[in-house]
């Protein structure tokens, strides 16, 4: 059988990627990440947390289902006996508690890399596959899934012959810096991990000590942590009004709670998650209904006839809306940065490709166009002078 697509998903040593001739640059982690499961007894902190113990063999607690935990380490020597270094580090903090049920201490020789491309004509690279990153982070797999949830509603739209092959480039154009930006930030940590000088760990524990105690720089570092800050916004098919609420480029966040008309009250972000687009037409205090429910006529009609679209949802920050208009909160509609009329479409992979504030079924239009074609059309949306074009398709 013959496959007109591959994605090698086929990790650090992707025989895909040696096939195709694709670069792997990058440097190793020079000492290795020992790993094993245990349980540990008389533990009387929370379960709740991750626990990075500096010292002289860093250790990092990481919690698994069951009450167990996943203890990562620097061990003290090439030979040394893992549970006994993690020991070591845990007596300091908690002296009463101890590992028991060890599973398969394992050394993990680490490395930096990302590869030159993500695509060599019809092949296309995931996952380790396509970058590697210092563990410590546990960013590794979750960059990877992203990787494939980015790739697969592309290659669905173009495999079924309704875009054109030059949207797949946008692939690597959102994904690679992505890996850019966990790589760096691995090898940022594992310097703040290694670093032996008195005056350099005082600065570093005072600067962690200050971002914990700000509850701002905390919860940067938590969506950083999980890769919800993942930023498409200079991708070639992203574009659109910006906004402090939510722009496009990132995901729509999932923390917004609505009442779509005739359906159960649900979070936002549910009503987009669906193999092909949502469109999401939300509405501030005091918009007439009648001119809603007009735009959500033409809008329905204009995705009907395409498939990119999948679903179109109406929701206005106002009661007593007519049907099929939903209900958005007002603080939520703040959120949102929705003030009057806001459009917007949102991806299957969860992130918003287009933000239209004014003139909407132009721009939905043009939204369509640069997706499925792969092309600009010449007329930007008309006075809309905020809008960034995708220059480069
Ligand atoms: C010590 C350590 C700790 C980590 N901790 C975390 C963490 O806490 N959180 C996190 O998100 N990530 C973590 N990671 C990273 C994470 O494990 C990887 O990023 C993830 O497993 C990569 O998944 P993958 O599917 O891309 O590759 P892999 O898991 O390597 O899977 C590749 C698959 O391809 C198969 N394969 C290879 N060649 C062929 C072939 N020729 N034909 C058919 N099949 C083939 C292999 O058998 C394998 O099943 C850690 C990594 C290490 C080393």
């Amino acid at each position: 059988m013959n496959a007109r697509w591959a994605v090698g998903c086929d990790g650090l040593h992707s025989p895909t990627r040696e096939l195709s001739g694709i670069g792997f640059e990058g440097h190793d982690i020079l000492k290795p990440w020992p790993v094993f499961d245990a349980t540990l007894e008389n533990w009387t902190d929370t379960y709740e947390a991750t626990f990075v113990y500096f010292g002289a063999h860093p250790t990092i607690f990481t919690a698994i289902p069951g009450h167990r935990w996943r203890v990562y380490l620097r061990p003290s020597s090439d030979e040394s006996d893992l549970v006994e270094d993690a020991s070591a580090a845990l007596r300091v903090y908690a002296p009463t508690a101890s590992f028991v049920d060890v599973d398969n201490p394992t050394r993990f020789h680490c490395h930096t890399k990302i590869a030159t491309s993500y695509r060599s004509g019809a092949v296309f690279l995931a996952g380790d596959a396509a970058h590697l990153c210092s563990p410590a982070q546990g960013h590794g797999m979750n960059c990877g899934l992203q990787d494939a949830f980015n790739l697969a509603w592309k290659l669905a739209l173009v495999h079924n012959g309704d875009a054109d092959p030059a949207m797949l480039d946008s692939y690597e154009a959102e994904r690679r810096p992505a890996a850019g930006l966990v790589a760096r930030s691995g090898d940022e940590f594992e310097h703040s991990l290694t670093m032996t000088d008195p005056a350099d760990c005082l600065a570093r524990d005072q600067a962690i000590a200050a971002m914990i105690a700000d509850p701002k720089a905390r919860q940067h570092e938590i969506v950083a942590e999980t890769e919800l800050n993942v930023d498409y916004s200079s991708s070639p098919i992203v574009f659109g009004d910006r906004n402090d609420g939510i722009t496009a480029g990132y995901r729509i966040p999932d923390t917004i709670f609505v009442q779509p008309s005739g359906k159960l009250p649900c979070r936002l972000v549910e009503l987009t998650q669906r193999p092909y687009h949502t469109l999401l037409l939300l509405a501030g205090p005091g918009v007439l209904g009648s001119v809603l429910v007009d735009l959500d006529e033409a809008l329905q009609k204009f995705a009907a006839d395409s498939p990119l679209f999948e679903a179109l949802f109406t929701l206005a920050a106002q009661s007593n809306s007519p049907a099929p208009i939903g209900q958005l909160g007002s603080i939520e509609a703040n959120l949102l940065g929705v003030k009057a009329i806001t459009l917007l479409a949102v991806r299957p992979d969860g992130y918003v490709g287009l933000r239209s504030d004014k003139n909407h079924l132009q721009a939905l239009k043009r939204y369509r166009t640069v997706i499925l074609e792969g092309t600009r059309e010449t007329s930007s949306v008309a006075g809309n002078s905020t809008l960034p074009g995708p220059e480069s398709l």
